[in-house]
């Protein structure tokens, strides 16, 4: 049976307490076990993240006449983001609640454009496989028709895209990079397929928006990805992943007003008066906006170049260390993510050997392989994941050959 609000209040000391143990079972992320759902970028930005969030948890992003600060706040996180991505004069952009509310947001703002230059009948986008489910999610409830194409060497087929596009496509995409694998699509490519037939490019860089700038910083060789690829309309880019900032956090991105007028409600029939909205959301947490203004400014580009290196120099780690155990890394991943595969192994039953060992890591389908989103903690257990992979390889293998003389035998 459901539970029923309790009778009569409790205090908070008991709650807290109660709470604290509730979490018990989670999984291990402070202690780096966990490569999927948590950034950990270490205790001091965590302190950041926590009392900016407080300080303005009560306020309300919805009402920038009443509440100056967190305009201001926005508008100069706004800011940040569209300097690390080539943000050309006159680009603009909003924070969101999240990756998929900014992939939301793009999409109605290019179908909108798209039916203000006559638009008929049913849209479509036209996606790369590895694109995240977020763009159907938000094709579900505006009723566009998504064409997902297949890949080229796990990156995103520039042509094959081309091929799929009709008058009806209002958003072509490309990820920066891709979830499943980690990779970054050809965007440079896609920009000169957009330009040439004059469709909307949108770049997913909700996991790698704040990542790619500072890991390029660093000295690698990242090909254009952002708007100084001509060709791109939008881009989505998540202050809650690798921004390093408190969940409920995220930009969208557009090159030019023009474009992003498109997104902006603005109705006033009914009786409660005029009401202006850029995103989905009414009520806007003052906490998401403060504390991202926060962890921005408290790290600086300085910070996140040294939060970035240590997430490369666990990413190079754990990635020769798997090729040593016979693992094959998909692609040639450049920021926090990779996907690793083998075929003489199932690597499911090593992801259950791992998560015996208190591990919670991803998986990719396509080929069935093991995933990993590594944050900057990652550097310190990196020997620890690979000890335990290796043992997780042993114990799968020990099982396998048990199974095989039990067959062999029965
Ligand atoms: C995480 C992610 C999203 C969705 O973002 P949410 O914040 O989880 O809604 C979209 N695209 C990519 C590439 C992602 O990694």
């Amino acid at each position: 049976m459901a539970a029923a609000l309790p009778e009569h209040g409790t205090d908070w000391e008991t709650l807290k307490a109660r709470m604290i143990a509730s979490g018990d079972h989670d999984v291990k992320w402070r202690e780096g076990k966990t490569a999927v759902y948590v950034f950990n970028a270490g205790p001091e930005v965590l302190a950041v993240q926590k009392e900016a969030y407080a300080l303005f948890m009560s306020e309300n992003g919805l009402g920038p006449m009443a509440f100056p600060s967190l305009k201001k706040m926005e508008e100069e996180v706004v800011g940040f983001g569209l300097s690390l991505l080539h943000g050309p004069e006159g680009s603009v952009g909003n924070m969101t609640s999240g990756g998929t509310d900014s992939i939301s947001m793009a999409m109605k703002t290019a179908r909108d454009y798209a039916r203000s230059k006559g638009l008929v009948g049913t849209p479509n986008i036209v996606l790369p496989r590895s694109a995240h489910l977020a763009f159907d999610k938000a094709a579900k409830m505006m009723e566009i028709e998504v064409r997902r194409v297949p890949l080229k060497s796990f990156l995103a087929d520039v042509e094959a895209i081309g091929a799929a596009a009709d008058a009806n496509t209002i958003m072509i995409a490309g990820s920066a990079p891709c979830f499943p694998y980690g990779l970054i699509d050809p965007i440079e490519d896609l920009g000169r397929l957009a330009e040439a037939r004059g469709l909307w490019l949108h770049v997913d860089a909700c996991v790698g928006g704040y990542a790619a700038p500072f890991v390029r910083m660093n000295g690698a060789d990242i090909a254009p990805f952002d708007f100084a690829v001509p060709g791109v309309s939008s881009i989505s880019a998540d202050l809650h992943k690798y921004g390093f900032c408190a969940k409920g956090a995220s930009t969208v991105f557009f090159r030019s007003e023009a474009l992003r007028a498109h997104m902006i409600f603005d109705v006033s029939d009914w009786p409660g008066g005029r009401m202006v909205t850029p995103t989905l959301a009414g009520t806007r947490p003052g906490g998401a906006i403060s504390a991202a203004w926060a962890v921005m400014n408290f790290l600086g580009v300085e910070g996140y170049r040294v939060k970035h290196r240590q997430v490369t120099d666990a990413r190079e780690k754990i990635e020769a260390g798997v090729r040593a155990l016979g693992f094959t890394v998909i692609g040639q991943p450049q920021l926090g993510l990779l996907a690793f595969t083998r075929e003489d192994v199932d690597c499911m039953a090593v992801w259950g050997k791992l998560f015996e060992r208190g591990w919670f890591t991803s998986l990719t389908t396509e080929p069935k392989g093991l995933h990993l989103m590594l944050s900057p903690f990652h550097l310190e257990v990196a020997d620890t994941y690979l000890a335990d992979i290796e043992w997780a390889l042993g114990e799968v293998r020990k099982g396998a050959a048990g199974e095989k003389r039990e067959a062999r035998y029965s």
